[in-house]
């Protein structure tokens, strides 16, 4: 009898010693160094380099869910809150305001609602039944594209930002901007920052607080890329607080903050399509 309840005691206290130890590691585990920001284009009917299906985004949420990841603001992320330090996150970047990212359906009385099988849409019924993994999300917007339905252009955007999403100011021109000059940075952001600041009204256009260059280049010129930063246009100056690129050259995963090679304005994305997204996951998942 007394062995069998010493045999207990220590059975007990092995198991005690065990979660302790899994509690204290856990409590200790070191906050992430880097983050992967996922970037698409369209979500359409059909597989493509820049479409993924409303079907395969679906299943791409689920499995970046599973694997533990959650989205989170970029700003955020670049002030190092610290209500994500120790959180496993992914940051979702769309590219060049596509319909098929933010669509609105129209009613034959004429009323709009969003499309369940566009970007926003997906991602906001997602979180309804996933709420810890966040309904953020980076929107790379160009004036002349907006979403596609220009009727709609200020109600999308205030919309998408209501529900917790960042507007990321991608230019006004769809240039290369390789070759770009600090006159032409000027003209292509700043154009487009009066265009946000028009349409939207200051509060609003100010949360626009990154760029994103067109195609993902990098100004080869060096006083051009220090322009990003902090560009002017028609006597208003717009500081930047990251730059995003993408492409061949940065197609890789971010740093934090934590992170000595952290520099927010030179933050890289992965480029997802429906066939490399496994590859991706399992690359950031560690
Ligand atoms: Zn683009």
């Amino acid at each position: 009898m007394f062995i069998e309840k010493k045999k207990g005691i220590v059975l007990i206290s092995i198991v005690c010693v065990v979660f302790a130890s899994v509690y204290v590691l856990a409590k200790k585990r070191p906050p992430r160094a880097l983050i992967p920001i996922l970037l698409y284009h369209d979500i359409n009917t059909k597989e493509s380099r820049y479409s993924v299906t409303p079907h395969n985004f679906r299943a791409h949420l689920e499995k970046l869910w599973q694997a533990g990841f959650v989205t989170a603001r970029l700003e955020d992320v670049l002030t190092n809150k610290e209500h994500i330090r120790n959180k496993k996150i992914v940051l979702l970047r769309f590219d060049d305001s596509r319909r098929s990212q933010c669509n609105y359906l129209i009613k034959e009385n004429g009323t709009s609602y969003l499309d369940p099988d566009c970007a926003a849409g997906i991602l906001l019924e997602f979180y309804k039944t996933h709420p810890s993994f966040g309904k953020h999300a980076l929107f790379c917007i160009i004036p002349l594209e907006c979403f596609g339905q220009r009727k709609y252009c200020k109600d999308k955007c205030l919309f998408l930002l209501k529900e917790g999403m960042e507007l990321v100011n991608h230019g006004f021109y769809h240039v290369d901007l390789t070759q770009a000059t600090p006159d032409e940075i000027d003209a292509n952001f700043g154009k487009a920052m009066n265009f946000w600041h028009s349409l939207l009204g200051p509060d609003r256009a100010d949360t626009i607080i990154s760029v994103a260059t067109p195609y993902g280049t990098q100004p080869s010129n060096n006083e051009a890329r220090q322009r990003l930063h902090c560009f002017s246009y028609q006597g208003k100056t717009y500081h930047q607080k990251a730059v995003l690129y993408a492409g061949k050259k940065f197609n890789k995963t971010a740093h934090t903050p934590l992170c000595p090679h952290f520099d927010p304005y030179c933050l890289p994305a992965l480029e997802v399509t429906n066939s490399n997204f496994d590859r991706i996951l399992s690359r950031i998942s560690y």
